[in-house]
This record gives structure tokens, C-alpha cells and sequence, in this order.
């Protein structure tokens, strides 16, 4: 996972949250990936993680997951997977330095294991 919790511990605690459990794909993220598939979704997700959050001081940071216009956004919202600070208040994961490949692996996880729950 993102911490030492597992998924579903860490998806109730994200259920108790009310900002975080507003977060739901909508008809077009649905349609998007039956149109694209599972692994490509997956690519965007490794992507975006690698990209936008990895980075000891990623651009924008705060501001870098749009609410909507892709799944993978959506899932980084309801997971608080969506900037440097909601990782490091919500998954310890520290801020400042880069997130370690493995580390980003498993936020990929879990963000995949959320989009698979929520389709
Ligand atoms: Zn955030």
C-alpha cells in the first residue's frame, strides 16, 4: 500500500472522510476505460505518479490533479494521492525527497485497487 495499511483499512479510513468519499468515476470516466482498457489506464496512472507526485518538489504541488477529466484524477482525489501534502498527512509519505520507485509502485496499486472498486 501507500503506508503499512492495508487496502481495506485504508479504504475505510478514506470512507470516513466527507471530502474524500464525494470522489466517484463518472459515465465518461467509465466509458473512457472500457474504451482504453485496464492497462493502459494503468500506464496514464504510472504516468501521472512518476510525473506530477514523484518528484522531491513537483510543479505546481497543491494544485497539479485536476478534479476530473481522467480516472486516474478522480481516484488521486478520493485517495489523497492527489499532491505532495494529502500524501504526507494522510500516507507518511515524506515531503521534500523523491518517491522511491517501489513507493510509487504501490501508490500506483492502490490507486488501480480504488478504480476497480468504484467501476
Ligand atoms: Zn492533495
Amino acid at each position: 500500500m501507500v503506508g503499512q495499511e492495508n487496502y481495506e483499512k485504508a479504504f475505510e479510513r478514506l470512507r470516513k472522510s466527507r471530502f474524500r468519499s464525494r470522489f466517484h468515476l463518472s459515465d465518461s470516466d467509465r466509458s473512457y476505460i472500457a474504451e482504453k482498457g485496464m492497462e493502459t489506464i494503468r500506464r496514464h496512472c504510472e504516468d501521472f505518479v512518476r510525473t506530477r507526485l514523484a518528484p522531491a518538489n513537483p510543479p505546481n504541488d497543491g494544485r497539479q490533479t485536476p478534479m476530473r477529466g481522467h480516472p486516474v484524477f478522480v481516484a488521486q482525489h478520493a485517495c489523497a494521492c492527489c499532491c505532495r501534502g494529502c500524501l504526507a498527512k494522510w500516507w507518511k509519505v515524506p515531503r521534500g525527497v523523491e518517491i522511491p520507485a517501489a513507493r510509487q509502485q504501490g501508490i500506483v496499486d492502490f490507486l488501480m485497487a480504488w478504480i476497480a472498486l468504484d467501476l
